[in-house]
């Protein structure tokens, strides 16, 4: 997606120390021209955060931390990836606490069912196999 005219700016276009703000309007939730639901960056994207919900605990990391609000929560709970919006940072698979992991970066183009059906198991912890 090429940008939009209204957005191309010379590099200087910005002040230094500039905020680009994520919404118009916080209180309406209405997503500014620079923000990155609007003008999408999933094209960026090499590798795919894959879900796992057998290991899930709902801990919210990854909706926390996701720079481009890609991670869906539902109630409190992990809903979905927004895989129109997700850049494929990595990050929230970085900071997953479960053992195996909840979510793994895999190849764009891997299907999500057979590295599903491969999840890798659980890591034992150092001295975890003479305890
Ligand atoms: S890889 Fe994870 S943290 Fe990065 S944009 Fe996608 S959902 Fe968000
Ligand atoms: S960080 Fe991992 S365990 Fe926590 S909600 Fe996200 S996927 Fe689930």
């Amino acid at each position: 997606m090429a940008t939009p005219d209204h957005l191309l700016k010379d590099w200087d276009g910005f002040a230094l120390g500039a905020v680009l703000t994520s919404f118009e309007k916080p209180e309406e939730w209405t997503h500014s021209d620079n923000n990155s639901f609007t003008y999408s960056v999933a094209d960026w994207r090499v590798e795919k955060p894959i879900f796992n919900a057998d290991h899930c605990i709902h801990c919210q990391f990854c909706w926390v931390y996701c720079p481009d609000t890609s991670i869906i929560s539902k109630d409190k709970k992990f809903s979905h990836i927004d895989y129109e919006h997700c850049k494929g940072c990595g990050i929230c698979a970085h900071v997953c606490p479960t053992n195996p992991k909840s979510l793994i970066m895999f190849a764009e183009r891997a299907d999500e069912a057979s590295e599903l059906a491969n999840w890798p198991k659980k890591e034992k912890k150092a001295g975890e196999e003479n305890s």
